[in-house]
């Protein structure tokens, strides 16, 4: 792989063997945009309740064991296990209660049990606790026919968390649990990465504004809210430029804002070889750009490098293959800039295909799919219908790509293929 930098690249192409801009197949696309990244470094310190989604700054050490104590997992009695054992007797006399947050001082000795309820500390002399519904009770004592097994219904000092370790390290997503967990330490402030910020603008002279009426041939700018929804949910903090015509000197100077503005710049459209794809030569001119041909379907036209400081994507035109793009090359590139070290790839899953699919072999497809149960409850997949890169009711149907590796051809119905669940992902 390249340790070029990106001017070397676009200027000298065949500084690399395996690098050819017009045949891209998409993992290469993956790695190059990997190498080029830097992440965000700045920190800022938040409390809990507004860490949800941010990315960790530093790695968060336990200061204490979880739980503190050694506690009762059920509401029951309380015993000593080897006195059970060695004397044969079970019938225990009860000589006190134990709650949660309320211990029994005293001492358990032979032929004793305490009363406990679920999370109060084991009294000292006791090992093992009886559920209480497993117990005769009689006056002030109980008996049980079962051989208790030491330690049962216990949980000890530290079980889930111990002192000095590392509960959750830099650059982990913090999510609903982590919350959980951190209280559970009593850690109320963390110290996240600031947000990336993130500007995006649509390029086209046919869009026009929700708003306005169209006229023959005009389209609505549907891009800038695919972007806006995929940005919000990757939970950066986005900067919408609005449409910007095919003028040179109007795209020049919202890039050159967007710079100033951003850590990321994201466009759609006219990245492609057609008469009013203005980017191209334009970011020929202002950054290290490259444009590649990606092997994909849709998706195929992709310019990636860096608009002064800014890192930037130049997405498709068509509505599909910008948010297949996205998934594909921008979520994840994004996860690393928020610092994440090593983001999870999308998960790929092996299901059945209900119908047939035509597919050229050479590039990957992500046709979009409708992943349901059938009358036996396996879950299988079929195809949305039109895949065009136009169709965007397809994305709104679908709730996973069907993703047709480079060396897959047509496929019969009922062939297993692998689908990426879209469910929760942004
Ligand atoms: P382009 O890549 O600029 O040649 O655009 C390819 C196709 O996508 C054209 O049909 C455009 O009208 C359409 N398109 C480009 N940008 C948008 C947008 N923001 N919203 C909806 N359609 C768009
Ligand atoms: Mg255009």
């Amino acid at each position: 792989m390249s340790t070029k930098s990106i001017s070397e690249l676009v200027n000298n192409a065949s500084c690399q063997d395996d690098y050819d801009p017009n045949s891209m197949q998409v993992n290469q696309a993956r790695k190059y945009i990997r190498e080029y990244l830097s992440p965000v470094s700045e920190k800022e310190n938040i409390t809990l309740h507004s860490a949800l989604g941010r990315v960790l700054a530093e790695d968060i050490i336990s200061e204490s064991n979880v739980p503190n104590h050694d506690n009762s997992a059920m509401d029951g009695y309380a015993f000593n296990a080897n006195d059970v054992a060695k004397t044969g007797e079970s019938r225990l006399h009860i000589i006190g209660t134990a709650f949660a947050g309320n211990a029994f001082e005293g001492v358990i000795a032979q032929g004793e049990c305490v009363r406990i309820m679920t999370g109060a500390v084991l009294p000292k002399g006791a090992d093992t606790v009886i559920a209480q519904e497993r117990v005769t009770i009689s006056e002030e004592s109980i008996s049980f026919s079962e051989n208790p097994k030491q330690g049962m219904n216990v949980r000890y000092a530290g079980e889930d968390l111990k002192i000095g370790q590392v509960v959750l390290g830099a650059g982990h997503v913090i999510k609903a649990a982590d919350l959980g967990l951190l209280a559970s330490l009593g850690v109320g402030q963390i110290n996240v990465y600031r947000k990336l910020r993130v500007a995006f603008f649509s390029t086209g002279d046919e869009l026009v504004s929700i708003g306005q009426v169209l006229k023959t041939g005009q389209v609505y700018d549907s891009n800038r809210y695919t972007l806006y929804g995929m940005l919000t949910r990757l939970g950066v903090e986005v900067i919408d430029m609005g449409v910007v015509g095919d003028n040179p000197e109007m795209l020049e100077q919202t890039l050159v804002n967007a710079a100033a503005a951003a850590d990321v710049i994201i466009t759609s459209g006219g990245v492609s070889v057609g008469a009013a794809d203005f980017m191209k030569e334009l970011l020929a001119k202002m950054g290290q750009v490259v444009f590649w041909k990606i092997a994909m379907k849709p998706g195929r036209p992709l310019a990636y490098g860096k608009v002064g400081q800014a890192h930037y994507f130049g997405l498709p035109g068509n509505p599909v293959a910008v948010m297949v793009t996205f998934y594909q090359f921008v979520r994840e590139a994004m996860l690393y800039l928020m610092g994440q070290p090593s983001p999870t790839p999308l998960p790929l899953l092996n299901v059945s295909c209900t119908e047939e699919i035509r597919k050229l072999k050479g590039r990957t497809e992500f046709q979009r799919g409708i992943l349901f149960t059938d009358d036996d409850g396996i879950w299988k997949v079929k195809p949305t219908g039109n895949q065009g890169s136009g169709i965007l009711s397809s994305m709104s149907t679908a709730n996973c790509f069907i993703v047709l590796h480079a060396d897959t051809g047509n496929l019969e119905a009922g062939a297993t293929v692998q689908v990426q669940i879209l469910e929760g992902i942004i």
